[in-house]
């Protein structure tokens, strides 16, 4: 017995124009789609239940192909600094805020949109004696007052490999982290079986209201025990019936492979996690040339040439693919060299992630790669203030390319890299099909409307073993899809992102619904 859905605009997402009125659905699976009368006659008395979809817009359930998961459902519990366009009200809402393990913790500011940006003496006069921590919304920059400094060990001289402690004019410490820095900071902050669960449930509630189902996610090394992390995962996934896809950080994945652990059919395990570099919004994405603001820096090697060589050796011997988060252009270039070198096992996909800064003779080797490349169209809207600056004008070029990474072949998985970003894939669809913010214009780096919606459709379940199951709304697909207002086919700017979410139904069942008053 089953529900059929009527009067519906229903994208299969399996072609461009693919589109029906009516679907049938029976437990967790889709049955058939088609036309109303024909799907009747067809499935008669197994049909106990219409849906009258009133002309509104069905797509798959969308699936976000790089997000940190427990980070996220943490980071919505905490201070959230992207919230505060003044560092006196932000302040305010610091002081307030429950600390985590004795450390008060604030995450997601961005300097360029405070009145002022924080400096370690007004971190030190809102907690002269307790522990305090503010990370940049890229979390590739954190800020520390002198008592977390001083616990971490750091000295102004202490030398860091892939990381760096910040210097003032004078040569002191003034309380900003970089990269590898910031690693000890997990370990301090590293949350339990229980709190883990926790922030996952947090995540998943908040992703179905985006009409997000599944995600490939990377939290395995930061929140304790891997053990007990993989235990979290189980629990809460088999519980809510949300997939995940784990990649798997390589500080951790020795431990990973000795303890051959069991998975569920809600789990999946990815490639060994690895970063070559830093973000832009700190300066420490790995540029060939100085920053346009900065000339004396142009980023931060997470790892040598040769450790990356090492790594990705080790990867292979454990049959692993690699995946690697890369900003800058010459990050990029390293990774694709050592995968030319050490190619991917047969029939399977290394992950470039993100590729924000891309040479166009990077773009032809890329070409010649089995890759798929995780983008997150929503950064040209976050990054909008201050890349011009970053880069200058004719490196902008060579940045936000969509459009020529897809023609490069390589299979495009969309997401949000939430706590990074908000996940809300409208904002996504948005900035992937109008390509412009503030003073950055890339139209010519922009994808259709259907092209962008398979990034966060099809596309992440190509690259798992989902595919032929989730993805796509077929006859014998998973029943996991999003009802909105309208057709986002037929939207233009800022009526994207105010289409509203009707309704997330993930296996047949009903996920999220909005407010039944505004039904
Ligand atoms: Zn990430």
């Amino acid at each position: 017995m089953g529900t059929l859905y009527v009067n519906g605009l229903i994208r299969t997402m399996a072609h461009e124009e693919d589109v029906h009125s009516a679907m049938f659905v029976e437990k967790t699976r889709i049955i058939a789609m088609g036309e109303e009368g024909k799907l009747r006659r067809r499935f008669g008395r197994r049909i106990d239940q219409i849906h009258d979809l009133n002309g509104k817009a069905v797509y798959p359930a969308f699936t976000d192909a790089h997000i940190h998961l427990i980070g996220y459902g943490e980071a919505i519990n905490r201070v959230d600094a992207s919230r505060y366009t003044t560092l006196e009200a932000l302040g305010q809402a610091f002081l307030k805020a429950e600390p985590v393990n004795g450390i008060h913790v604030a995450e997601g500011y961005d300097e360029t949109k405070l009145d002022r940006a924080p400096t370690k003496a007004w971190l030190n006069q809102l907690f002269p004696d307790a522990p305090a921590l503010l990370k940049r919304t890229d979390r590739h920059t954190a800020l520390v007052n002198d008592v977390l400094f001083q616990q971490l060990g750091y000295k102004a001289s202490t030398v860091i490999e892939g990381g760096k402690v910040g210097l003032s004019d004078n040569g002191e410490a003034d309380g900003f982290l970089y990269d590898a820095a910031l690693e000890p900071l997990y370990a301090l902050q590293a949350g339990n079986l229980e709190r883990n669960k926790a922030s996952l449930r947090s995540a998943i509630k908040n992703l179905y209201q985006y009409g997000i189902i599944a995600a490939h996610t990377e939290d395995l090394s930061y929140h304790g025990d891997v053990a007990d992390i993989l235990q979290a995962y189980k629990e809460v996934t088999q519980e809510t019936g949300f997939h995940t896809h784990l990649l798997v950080h390589h500080l951790v994945i020795d431990e990973f492979v000795q303890q051959q652990p069991t998975l569920p059919s809600t789990m999946s395990i990815g490639a060994m996690k690895l970063f070559v570099d830093g973000a832009l919004g700190g300066r420490t994405a790995l540029l060939g040339r100085g920053y346009s603001d900065d000339p004396t820096t142009r980023g931060i090697e997470v790892h040598t040439p040769e450790q990356l060589e090492q790594l990705v050796k080790r990867a292979r011997s454990y049959g692993f693919t690699v995946a690697a988060h890369v900003i800058g252009d010459l990050a990029i270039e390293r990774f694709v060299q050592v995968l030319e070198k050490y190619p991917a096992p047969k029939g399977k996909r290394d992950r470039i992630i993100h590729a924000t800064v891309v040479r166009p003779e990077t773009l032809a080797r890329i070409r010649k790669l089995p890759v798929l490349i995780d983008v997150q169209p929503v950064f040209l809207l976050d990054d909008a203030d201050f890349i011009v600056d970053r880069l200058g004008l004719n490196r902008l070029d060579w940045s936000y390319r969509l459009r020529s990474l897809a023609e490069t072949g390589a299979l495009l998985c969309g997401g949000a890299d939430a706590p990074i970003s908000d996940p809300d894939v409208r904002r996504s669809l948005y900035a992937a099909t109008e390509g412009t913010a503030g003073r950055v214009n890339k139209t010519n780096e922009t994808l259709s409307m259907f092209d962008a919606l398979l990034l966060f459709t099809k596309n992440p379940h190509l690259a798992t073993e989902t595919h032929g199951r989730k993805g796509l709304l077929l006859p014998g697909y998973d029943a996991d899809f999003v009802i909105f207002e309208e057709d986002f086919y037929r939207l233009r700017g800022e009526a994207i992102l105010n289409n509203r979410l009707v309704e997330t139904v993930q296996a047949g069942k009903t996920v999220y619904q909005a407010e039944a008053a505004l039904v």
